[in-house]
């Protein structure tokens, strides 16, 4: 049988792809990489006297180039930036390699690997280390690392790690008379005059587009409007969202229903991460433990659990997102929900009102009445504290999720927009449309005016070589053996 991991993300003959892939988690990513790279060596497609060529310096590019070298393989990195980890480093977000792993059972072990004490289950241990960490904290600690390794051996004498490489597909070609090597025309100061061979190449060259721009109003001179990346700075999490306290509430507005809308919805509402907010709701009536494993009269399995898997097998068989499965998905959940906040009741549910903000008002535009392809934990959150923030403001649930809506524009009541920076805390008018899976409206209505705009529309996936075979793959949680 031919081998999964290689078919799978083979796009030509040694050429690998492990960008444009779903799930994508950095943890994914790192057990892609090594797992990708043991499995050529285990085909003899790269050896001591066959390189390997590796793209892009992030979390794969990175474990992929370390786990060759100490299978004694040259191997040569090309990043485009000054450093390595570029993503992480700018960001001050929380990362977790386990917590979206929710509800499965090891999802508060918050490092990664995480079977340390029994080493029958851990195999060999990850290159770099993961660990529970703001972003920008585990992109200087991995920087330190990598740059601790290069100077050692066996790193030193195999790895050869090229910083302000940009690489493009042309430099790569095969000769029409050795066919199964792979040979770099480019100059570079550190490596032998070109032609340089190769027996593999693997592009780990991550997302390079986010989609966080809309139009303006269409008004002479006013530019499309740019909201925060979500692997860059923000002012998010300072207290009231950084903007000067005023009498009347802050208006926040995020449009998407994927991880990334999400998880900004919660980070706004409530200032922290997601597991910290599962705790503050369920500690009290202890069910942090309780809530994934607990099966109701009548039920064969776990909800939330089975809802999961259900959902997972569907979209990694489906050509898209298709609208029934992502509608099934959601609605289990709400189902879960109601379940969840009848059994709190009024008092309880008064007292946990408690982790929202105070004086922070966020609606979350979305099309269709289901979130997309997102993780439970965020899903789960989001959908609990859309009911506290309605009980606590007034507003109604469906006022706080514009469902069937999509964003159409945004305009600076009194400035130009373009930077976020520069747009953050100053009036901007919003108008939707709306919208399903299947169509969205040609007019447009004035949703109202919001000092804060956040656009999480996905990042384009655009890889090097080619779309691998198989996209959308679920990624084992443990080691292979
Ligand atoms: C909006 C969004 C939100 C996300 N949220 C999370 C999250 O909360 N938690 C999580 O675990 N994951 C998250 N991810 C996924 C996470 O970003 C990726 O899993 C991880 O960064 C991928 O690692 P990578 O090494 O494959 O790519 P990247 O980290 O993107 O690294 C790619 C590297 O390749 C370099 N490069 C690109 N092109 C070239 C070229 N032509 N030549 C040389 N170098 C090149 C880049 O400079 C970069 O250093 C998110 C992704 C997106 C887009």
């Amino acid at each position: 049988m031919a081998d999964p991991l290689i078919a799978l993300h083979k796009v030509a003959p040694g050429v690998f792809e492990l960008s444009g892939l779903r799930t994508v988690s950095i943890r994914d990513q790192m057990l892609r990489a090594r797992l990708l790279v043991e499995r050529c060596y285990a085909e003899g497609l790269i050896a001591p006297t066959r390189p390997l060529l590796v793209i892009g310096g992030g979390v794969a590019g990175a474990v992929a180039t370390m786990v060759a070298a100490t299978l004694r393989i040259p191997v040569v990195l090309l990043e485009q930036q000054a450093d390595l980890f570029t993503r992480q480093l700018l960001s001050t977000r929380h990362l977790d390699p386990t917590e979206y792993d929710w509800p499965a059972r090891h999802w508060r072990e918050g490092k990664f690997p995480w079977h340390t004490s029994r080493p029958s289950h851990a195999g060999p241990v990850m290159p770099l280390p993961y660990w529970t960490a703001s972003a920008q904290h585990l992109g200087i600690a991995w920087q330190r690392l990598v740059s601790l390794w290069e100077g050692q051996s066996p790193g030193n004498t195999f790895a050869t790690i090229i910083r302000g490489c940009h690489f493009t597909k042309t430099m790569l070609r095969r000769s029409a008379k050795q066919k199964d090597w792979l040979f770099l025309h480019h100059n570079i100061a550190q490596l032998p005059p070109n032609p340089v061979a190769f027996g593999a190449a693997i592009s780990c060259v991550g997302f390079p587009h986010e989609k966080r721009f809309v139009p303006a109003a269409p008004v002479p001179g006013k530019k499309q409007y740019a909201g925060f990346e979500f692997w860059g700075d923000d002012p998010l999490l300072l207290p009231n969202c950084g903007v000067p306290v005023a009498s009347s509430p802050l208006r926040v507005l995020i449009s998407g229903a994927g991880d990334g809308a999400l998880q900004d919805f919660l980070r706004v509402l409530t200032g922290g991460n997601a597991k910290a907010l599962y705790d503050a709701l369920f500690s009290k009536v202890g069910l942090q433990h309780f809530i994934p494993y607990y099966r109701p009269p009548g039920y064969r399995f776990l909800p939330f659990a089975q809802t999961e898997d259900e959902a997972h097998r569907a979209c990694s068989f489906a050509a898209k997102d298709g609208h029934w499965t992502l509608d099934q998905w959601h609605s289990a959940y709400v189902t879960e929900i109601d379940r969840i906040w009848t059994f709190w009741g009024p008092k309880e549910q008064q007292r946990l009102a408690q982790v929202l903000r105070p004086n922070v008002e966020v609606t979350l535009v979305h099309p269709c009445r289901h979130f997309g392809f997102c993780y439970g934990l965020n899903r789960v959150l989001v959908l609990l504290v859309t009911r506290l923030h309605a009980q606590q403001s007034g507003r109604p649930v469906a006022e706080i999720l514009q469902s069937g809506h999509e964003v159409d524009a945004v305009d600076g009541a009194n400035h130009s927009c373009g930077d976020p920076w520069v747009c953050h805390g100053k009036p901007h008018e919003v108008w939707i449309r709306s919208a399903d899976c299947f169509a969205s409206s040609s007019s447009s209505q004035l949703l109202g005016t919001f000092q804060s705009v956040i656009i999480r529309h996905g990042a384009t996936p655009q890889p090097l070589f080619g779309t691998a075979a198989l996209p959308r793959q679920v990624v084992p949680y443990h080691d292979l053996f």
